[in-house]
């Protein structure tokens, strides 16, 4: 049989060189908080694909309810029928909503598609077309989402024109802010507390009227942006304003949704409702499926025809997420996910700092089990290192983020005291290596 090395190359040369992949692994299963690669070797995965796998690789309920159903229907045109698994799957989806007022519910298969959705069911709505996005988000790669994705060029360099009038606030990042952390670092944007906010006003007096913004996007936590939560009074002022304004709040969950931040959406840590709710990823533990909800009034703007696609709300994937929602429950993970976080801060604050020298700065920062680690003070490709040691040295998937030094963690929410243990000693060895 083809050795390890072999297939990687095999796949270097055929698969586009337009994916990039953070390790040359051949994975061929995985189970739980693990990943194995063809030769049996054993991987720690803090990156749960992207934080998809949040009840850790082929949870036995998820393979057994995907298995049963795969033998009793896999495709049932949403345009053509209503089909059990989306019906079942909306009758528990609805009560785990952050608000009642959420009861109208459609499906695609990936995060790019359901934010796609969400403009267009804004820009209907409102009959207007603008969008305010944060600096920072990522939302897709497709042309209407990367035209809304400032996390980095990469994503929209040379790939335009792109969507017009999309205009970008600052997102708050604290750890910037001269006033309330006295940190060395090179970047020293003042992107804190309400300045933030007043950009956005700025941006209806400025760029954009409200009477032509349809809606503002945003990502409750910024995921490939580096990480970044914002401060408490962020999002209730920024619901005044779109109220006020008449101007839709869209919420992408589409990365910090489904129980990664210790409650089942983020945005219920910050108290305020938005219009419309993007999910995907972690809500069918791997098989394709996204998601937007608001209340049916809204959702009803759209005329028959307007919405879906062909494999959309797959009656498979729909059994994935019903039983990962079921696992929720009998498995209290919310609560998991809370005494794990704690464990791992407390982790990360004691040991990963301890092995700092004092000219090297960290901010470790998230909630739950999304976790941020921004190192300054290092040299360029630092966070990079650390990842690749952390492959190559200790077994261990990190993943960076943002355009800064900056590792994310992201375990299943499943793991256990003595992964999170393992993961932070894994973690710290390959900090050490990358000092060195
Ligand atoms: N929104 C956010 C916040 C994301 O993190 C991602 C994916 N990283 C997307 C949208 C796009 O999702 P997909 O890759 O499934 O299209």
């Amino acid at each position: 049989s083809q050795s390890a090395k072999q297939l990687a190359e095999f796949g270097k040369q055929h698969i586009s060189r337009g994916i990039s992949r953070s390790t040359n692994l051949v994975i061929e299963r995985a189970k739980g908080s693990y990943l194995y690669d063809v030769q049996g070797k054993k991987y720690l995965d803090f990156s749960s694909g992207i934080g998809v796998t949040s009840l850790g690789h082929c949870h036995p309920k998820v393979v057994k309810a995907v298995q049963e159903q795969a033998a009793k229907l896999n495709h049932a045109q949403v345009n053509i029928v209503f089909h059990k698994p989306m019906l079942d799957l909306i009758g528990k989806l609805k009560p785990v909503m952050p608000s009642t007022q959420f009861d109208s519910f459609f499906f695609w298969n990936s995060g790019a598609e359901a934010v796609e959705a969400a403009i267009k069911l804004a820009r209907h709505a409102t009959k207007k077309q603008n969008l305010i996005v944060f600096q920072g988000g990522y939302h897709g790669r497709t042309v209407g989402t990367m035209s809304l994705t400032t996390s980095k060029t990469i994503y929209r360099g040379r790939f335009g024109p792109l969507m017009p009038g999309v205009h970008v606030a600052p997102f708050p990042y604290c750890f910037t802010c001269p006033v309330h952390r006295a940190v060395p670092q090179k970047h020293n944007i003042i992107n804190c507390c309400d300045n933030p906010i007043e950009q956005v006003e700025l941006l209806l007096k400025q760029q954009t009227t409200p009477d032509e913004t349809a809606a503002v996007i945003v990502e409750t936590i910024l995921g490939e942006g580096g990480y970044v939560p914002p401060p408490k009074s962020f999002f209730p002022k920024l619901r005044e304003i779109c109220t006020k304004n008449n101007i839709l709040l869209i919420v992408d969950e589409v990365q910090c949704g489904f129980g990664r931040t210790g409650k089942m959406f983020a945005i219920e840590h910050f108290g305020i409702t938005p219009d419309i709710l993007v999910m995907a990823k972690a809500i069918a533990s791997g098989f394709p499926l996204s998601c937007i909800v608001s209340n049916k009034e809204l959702m009803d703007t759209q005329p028959p025809g307007s919405m879906g696609g062909t494999y959309s709300g797959n009656a498979v994937s729909c059994a994935a997420a019903l039983a990962t929602l079921e696992v929720f429950e009998e498995e209290k993970i919310l609560e998991n996910v809370n005494n794990r976080s704690s464990q791992l801060f407390s982790l990360l604050n004691s040991r990963v700092k301890s092995l700092l020298p004092p000219h090297i700065g960290l901010d470790i920062r998230g909630l739950g089990l999304m976790v941020g680690l921004e190192f300054t003070g290092v040299p360029p490709g630092f966070a990079a290192a650390v990842a690749k040691a952390g492959v190559e040295n200790h077994d261990i998937i990190l993943l960076t983020t943002g355009i800064y030094e900056t590792l994310r963690l992201i375990p299943p929410l499943t793991v256990t005291a003595d992964e999170i243990n393992d993961g932070v000693e894994r973690l710290s060895q390959a900090i050490d290596m990358a000092l060195k």
